[in-house]
């Protein structure tokens, strides 16, 4: 049981009410990455309504290559959850289900308040991968003032030609993170590092070689003035917590998404004073609302959550599916519930 997550406000048991959506959204054009080519993003929406006729949204967008569960294991859970639970079972959620955890803790905590974003949160827009940035530079940085380009996709070579232009056509304000999704080796981040050393636009290097390389890593970290971001190795709050253990002080990047309960992971990061980049799942509005409403605080850092431009669909699409979610809800959960509840204290049976 998670030990920060209570979900029993109240003396009585809270019972809560679940519908749930698979989405796909397809990405104007097919997203490029070390880890492989991704085409459309496809997550869970959730509505839970309670007793009082609340209603909240989460979302579950897993990404099963950084260490979450499948779509399919999140689907096989929603559907194993009773049409009506008690919210205790959200902190049962076991750990091998971290979108679910956060999608489900997110939509219970958005029931009881109205929380507006008063912040003016600074984003960093995500660069198409290889030599397409170059032609989407102009656009984007009209939009970003830090950008973040994926490396470690086509030859080191080609890529730092490309970096050389880059920083050549950045305005001189405008920072640039570097995000190689773990796929160099000791030698070519080095070679990367000599180069980020020279260059002070370079804001950090992103997870420079795979999450076994932790202690090369650290090296890498000492022996370069650019600041070293771990993503994948910190994909959850248990890898963020072992890597913390470890002696790691650098930058940790946060998809909240993934990561689990997030009132343990705010703990954490508070507890500690992480130095943190919130960082997107490619997530819909849903779940990067909470995100920035509940867990981002004040920080040097952009967040890097300027991805809507990869996204065919729009903002408009998003609510027009959570609006048809609303639509189908049906009769009150209030109304049927009194009514079981009648039919149980008079020792009728239901049908
Ligand atoms: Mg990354």
């Amino acid at each position: 049981m998670n030990r920060l997550f209570k979900p029993d406000r109240s003396s009585k048991p809270e019972k809560l009410r679940l519908k749930f959506r698979l989405y796909s959204r397809p990405f104007r054009l097919p997203l490029r990455t070390h880890h492989g080519v991704w085409r459309q993003r496809e997550g869970v929406l959730l509505q839970i309504q309670d007793e009082f006729d609340r209603v909240s949204y989460g979302e579950i967008a897993p990404i099963p290559w950084f260490g979450s569960e499948s779509i399919e294991r999140a689907i096989e859970f929603c559907h194993s959850l009773p049409a009506e639970f008690e919210a205790a079972k959200i902190a049962e959620i076991p750990d091998s289900l971290p979108a679910c955890q956060f999608g489900f803790e997110s939509a219970w905590r958005s029931l009881d308040r109205t929380v507006t974003l008063e912040k003016n949160l600074p984003y960093c827009g995500l660069l198409p991968t290889g030599s397409s940035a170059i032609a989407a530079l102009p656009f984007l940085t009209k939009t970003y003032s830090t950008l973040k380009w994926k490396i470690a996709v086509e030859s080191i070579e080609e890529e730092l030609e490309s970096l050389e232009y880059l920083l050549a056509n950045l305005p001189k304000t405008t920072r640039l993170r570097l995000d190689a999704n773990g796929g160099l080796d000791f030698e070519t981040a080095q070679r990367w590092l000599e180069v980020c050393d020279r260059s002070p636009q370079i804001e950090f290097l992103e997870q420079p070689l795979p999450v076994d390389r932790f202690s090369e890593m650290l090296k890498l970290s000492q022996n370069f003035s650019t600041a070293i971001a771990l993503d994948e190795s910190v994909a959850t709050i248990a890898q963020l917590q072992a890597v913390h253990a470890q002696g790691w002080r650098g930058i940790y990047v946060v998809k909240a998404a993934i990561a689990g309960f997030p009132s343990q992971l705010r703990e954490f990061i508070q507890t500690h004073q992480l130095h943190v980049v919130w960082s997107s799942a490619l997530e819909t509005a849903i779940a990067r609302r909470f995100i920035e409403t509940h867990l981002v605080e004040p920080s040097a850092f952009a967040l890097g959550m300027g991805v809507d431009h990869l996204f065919a669909d729009s903002h408009l699409l998003q609510m027009r599916s959570i609006a048809l979610m609303m639509n189908r809800y049906g009769k009150k959960f209030s109304e049927r519930l009194a009514a079981t509840r009648r039919q149980a204290a008079d020792g009728q049976c239901c049908s």
